[in-house]
């Protein structure tokens, strides 16, 4: 029998986790047929999107070269997904010397993920949207703290060691621990008082985490306080320019530098790919992660509506459930390649970790009815932790 070929576009998250999966289940055969894996991702490695605000704040690197996981035994292909052509079973891209190219498929994976969502251009500010922006990020606050060091005026001293970060989801919340800690360690390097440093959190919501209940939502307060962080609620950012944040009450607050942290949106270039996909623009498929009128075709992560049958509750974008999808999907795709009935999918626990700077974070989780809490430095090991599986580094 002719071998198969296993494409699998997308290496974040969830693309990296299904190829792991659908390797170890079919172990390179199927029914007597070989098969080949091939990833395809328009980046050189996978992007630890979880730690998105690290080369914010520390300059890290957060992209590890595929070989890491897979020394032999993948193809990686450098190239932007345009279209899948399912009838055809192949999906044409643009390589990185930007020629098209096509690739054939027999098993397909799409997981192209999400993006982090942008104001509009007139809301000013910056969107940690990418590490490169993020490394920009870093670069504008340390000219910031540089220049403060040599400024006379108080008042605009104050305003270049002040940052803003808009939305107080988890990206939020970590990246304003983190940014704090980071300025006022670059401050006092800088002969600076630390104390001066402000990191503002703005939400527009009522409180902190309305994912879980209102103590933790008070907890995270809390700690965020203690080490320094302000965090305003009910605080609408209608935009930035030239160094002032405006709320939608009118009331303006002055800043070195705005940040833009407002959650994530399905990735936009699935519209033009060819696949069904809901208003919302996610993939749609069966509770097998199958794609609806595309066989050999499975999405899974943050770019697929996947819905329990018994509950009928949606996953969100998270990569826990990502790496929850991908390890049924490694499960689903021997069942389909051996005509057996397949796993269902079946929605995990509510359960997250929260990092808040060095030594400080939260897991809350809830078994039984009852609230789960850990803090401190166990719920930072907890928070680190998740950080690797997500990347599969344990
Ligand atoms: C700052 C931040 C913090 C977060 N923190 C947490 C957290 O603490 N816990 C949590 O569970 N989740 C967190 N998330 C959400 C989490 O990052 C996502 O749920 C996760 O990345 C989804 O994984 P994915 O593989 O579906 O998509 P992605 O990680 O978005 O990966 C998509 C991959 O597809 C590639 N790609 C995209 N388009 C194409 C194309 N056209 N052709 C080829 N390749 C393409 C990309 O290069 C990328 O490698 C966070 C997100 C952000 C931004």
């Amino acid at each position: 029998m002719n071998d198969l070929t296993c494409l699998i576009i997308g290496g974040g998250h969830a693309g990296l986790a299904a190829l792991q999966a659908i390797m170890e289940t079919t172990r390179g055969m199927a029914n007597g047929r070989r098969i080949r894996f091939v990833l395809l991702d328009k980046q050189p490695g996978h992007v630890r999107k979880v730690l998105l605000f690290r080369p914010a704040v520390s300059g890290e690197e957060i992209m590890i070269p595929w070989t890491h996981w897979f020394p032999e035994g993948v193809e990686f292909v450098q190239g932007t997904v345009t279209s899948v052509d399912s009838g055809e079973k192949r999906i044409r891209y643009t390589n990185a010397q930007e020629n098209e190219a096509r690739i054939h498929y027999d098993l397909l994976v799409v997981a192209v993920g999400s993006i982090v969502r942008r104001p509009d251009p007139d809301q000013g500010g910056i969107a940690l949207t990418d590490p490169q922006v993020a490394a920009h990020i870093r670069e504008r606050w340390r000219a910031n703290l540089q220049k403060a060091a040599d400024e006379r005026n108080l008042k605009e001293r104050k305003r270049l060691m002040t940052i803003a970060v808009a939305g107080a989801g988890i990206s939020g919340i970590e990246t304003s621990a983190e940014l704090i800690l980071a300025m006022r360690e670059e401050a006092s390097r800088l002969g600076l008082n630390s104390s001066d440093i402000c990191v503002y959190l703005l939400n527009a919501q009522e409180r902190l985490f309305p994912e879980g209940p209102e103590k933790v939502g008070r907890k995270l307060d809390r700690t965020l306080s203690e080490i320094g962080v302000t965090v305003v609620h009910n605080r609408k950012v209608i935009r930035e320019e030239a160094g002032v944040v405006t709320f939608s009450n009118g009331d303006r607050l002055a800043v070195g530098l705005c940040i833009w942290a407002i959650g994530l949106i399905p990735n936009p270039a699935l519209r033009s790919m060819g696949l069904p996909l809901t208003p919302e623009g996610q993939v749609l498929v069966d509770e097998c992660y199958r794609v609806k009128g595309a066989p050999g075709v499975y999405s899974i992560g943050d770019c697929a509506r996947i819905v329990d049958p018994r509950t009928g509750k949606a996953d969100q974008m998270t990569c826990k459930e990502g790496g929850m999808q991908a390890d049924r999907l490694g499960k689903i795709v021997l069942a389909d390649l051996e005509g057996r009935p397949a796993p269902v999918h079946k929605s995990y626990k509510d359960l997250f970790c929260i990092g808040l700077g060095e030594n400080r974070g939260l897991v809350w989780t809830r078994q039984w009815g009852l609230d789960m809490i850990i803090t401190g430095k166990l719920g930072w090991k907890a928070r680190k932790l998740g950080w690797d599986l997500a990347s599969r580094l344990r």
